[in-house]
């Protein structure tokens, strides 16, 4: 299974918080993590084997919303931050809308990525 995980700068430590609560289940071999650039780096600093695209402002969040499309990837943990401005903003919700297309689950905040990840560590099972 792979997993994406994006988050924005006022974000990044909610997700290092979430990555390091989870680290046991998103460390196993068969879960395969796809990160933007800059959440990558924190992702792998948490101890995390992890596969970096472009920081998201230069096209990460395309990267990993292509990927979506292609079937590649089966939940995307995106936390957004809704409370800054992005200049990528069009690529964001390009992804979320990919995620809908294709009926990807997407959690954009950590109460819902907390909801799904059990229900991932369940079917894991
Ligand atoms: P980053 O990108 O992980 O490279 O900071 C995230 C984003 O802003 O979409």
């Amino acid at each position: 299974m792979k997993l994406a995980v994006i988050a924005h700068d006022g974000k990044k430590a909610d997700m290092v918080f979430f990555l390091n609560k989870h680290y046991e289940f998103l460390h196993q071999a068969n879960v395969d993590l796809i990160a933007t650039g800059t959440t990558g780096l924190h992702a792998q600093n948490a101890g995390l084997k992890v596969q970096r695209v472009l920081s998201g402002p230069k096209g990460g969040d395309a990267q990993i919303a292509a990927q979506v499309a292609e079937g590649k990837i089966q939940a995307v943990f995106f936390f957004r931050d809704p409370l800054d401005k992005h200049p990528h903003e069009p690529d964001i919700n390009m992804l979320m809308r990919i995620c809908d297309v294709h009926h990807v689950p997407l959690a954009t905040n950590p109460a819902t990525a907390e909801m799904m990840l059990k229900e991932l560590v369940r079917e894991q099972r």
